[in-house]
């Protein structure tokens, strides 16, 4: 028999939505289990029986982040204390972090999610597995591992940061894929440059890239400095973790774990559903949790299905790129503005080094968008003249992207704050009135 992780090509679209259907009744019968569901599936009027289709979703009310900050630390426990044997906490981005608990079925499962990521972009026993991802309460670190370590990988948990160690046990034991945050790899990328070395003479072969939002043009450049394959990996806290939705060795989207997860787009601003293709809010309901599922979860991720099917066979629908939540929305000077969208011009620039940071002011009266962006040693000019044809270049193609025209900054390579965790690009100064 062959392992679970390794058929993700073998199921059909039916055995997909039967098994959904299957899910979702079971999962709300366990979500009833604790108060907070149970209220709000009653006032709803929906039991397990009720549901005849995966489309009578729509009819559970949609659980926010608020509601989860609400029932902190166990408001939507639905097992006995005792059977939960793991916690851990969002990263708190975007405020207040929320905790997750898991049975040692989730655990389970989610283990074999992870290795149905690892196994579909080829990844196999014989790999060298580093997790160079935070461990402790951050779901990539332990995600990532058991993931890889159900798989049969050597499993480094080499943790997040210290560039010198990475590269050292990269080299020592042979590592062959690599977790990695996508602003921290182009930073190892640079360390190792410094130090000069080749990145592309280490034995990696495939960086898996997620946690934060970044632009195509990021990955290419990833994949460009190391000569490796990165693929895309999008996961969440409140849904396990990493392993809800990932690329296939196509690199056309991520295929969604429908056995797992229901996922849906809506419209932000009136909460109905929109069909696939169009850009919206994600929202997701686990099928598979027993400690704390959660129904129809506003993720608060823009992004939206994918039409048509994937080369690779795979009926699994597939998200697209995550443009980066609703609360990443820069409003400047009326204009709505996402920092994916000034990442996606700036990094196309070769004289553009590998990390930015987006500032905000109201010094004076109107806001002012500063772009600070590192310039790569070489392409540091003497000539005054040269660097400000180029700032002016970098600032004619944003204004293009986002119809304003932001400030350019040239700062030195490597002067920028590094973060250990997900990137900050944003630094917010302007004083509320
Ligand atoms: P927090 O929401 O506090 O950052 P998590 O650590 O649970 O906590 O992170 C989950 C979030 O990270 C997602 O909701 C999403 O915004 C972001 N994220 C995860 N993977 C990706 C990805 N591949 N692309 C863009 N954003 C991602
Ligand atoms: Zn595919």
């Amino acid at each position: 028999m062959m392992d679970v992780y390794s058929q993700s090509e073998q199921w059909s679209k039916d055995q997909i939505e039967q098994t959904q259907l299957t899910r979702l009744r079971s999962v709300i019968d366990r979500a009833r289990k604790c108060d907070f569901y149970a209220r709000r599936l009653d006032a709803a009027g929906i039991f397990a029986d009720s549901l005849h289709s995966r489309d009578d979703l729509t009819n559970i009310p949609f659980t926010t982040k608020d509601d989860l900050r609400a029932q902190y630390p166990l408001g939507l426990l639905c097992v006995p204390q005792s059977e939960i044997i793991r916690l851990h906490s969002s990263s708190g981005t975007t405020g207040t972090p929320t905790a997750i608990c898991y049975t040692q079925n989730d655990l389970n499962s989610w283990a074999d999610l992870v290795a149905r990521c690892l196994y579909m972009v080829g990844v196999r026993r014989e790999d060298v597995f580093q997790n160079m991802s935070g461990y402790g309460l951050f779901t990539g670190g332990l995600g990532f591992h058991y993931g890889a370590e159900r798989l049969g990988c050597l499993a480094i948990p080499s943790g997040a940061g210290n560039s010198r160690r990475q590269i050292k046990l990269v080299k020592d034991f042979g590592t062959t894929v690599a977790h990695i945050l996508p602003s921290y790899a182009l930073i190892l990328g640079e360390a190792l440059r410094a130090m000069g070395e080749d990145p592309q003479s280490l034995p990696l072969r495939i960086a898996l890239v997620g946690a934060e939002p970044y632009t195509e043009e990021f990955r290419q450049r990833i994949e460009k400095l190391f000569a490796i394959k990165a693929y895309n990996s999008y996961g969440l806290t409140e849904m396990n973790g990493p392993g809800v939705a990932f690329e296939c060795q196509e690199q056309a989207g991520m295929h969604l774990w429908e056995d797992a997860y229901i996922g849906e787009i809506i419209d932000p601003e009136t909460g109905k559903t929109l069909p696939d293709g169009e850009i919206g809010e994600l929202v997701l309901t686990s099928l598979c949790r027993e400690a704390m599922p959660v129904l129809r979860y506003r993720t608060r991720d823009l992004t939206r299905f994918l039409t048509g099917e994937c080369a690779c066979g795979r009926k699994f629908r597939r998200l697209d790129r995550i443009r980066g939540r609703s609360d990443d929305m820069l409003i400047i000077k009326g204009v709505n503005v996402y920092p994916m969208q000034i990442e996606q011009v700036i990094m196309t620039f070769p004289e553009v080094g590998q990390n930015y940071l987006i500032l905000l002011e109201n010094q004076g009266v109107a806001d002012q968008m500063r772009v600070q962006v590192e310039i790569r040693d070489e392409y540091f000019a003497d000539d005054m003249r040269v660097m400000q044809q180029l700032q002016k270049r970098i600032a004619n193609r944003l204004r293009d992207e986002i119809l304003l025209t932001p400030k350019v900054e040239f700062v030195q390579s490597n002067s920028l704050p590094k973060s250990e965790g997900k990137a900050v690009r944003v630094s917010d100064l302007r004083r509320k009135n």
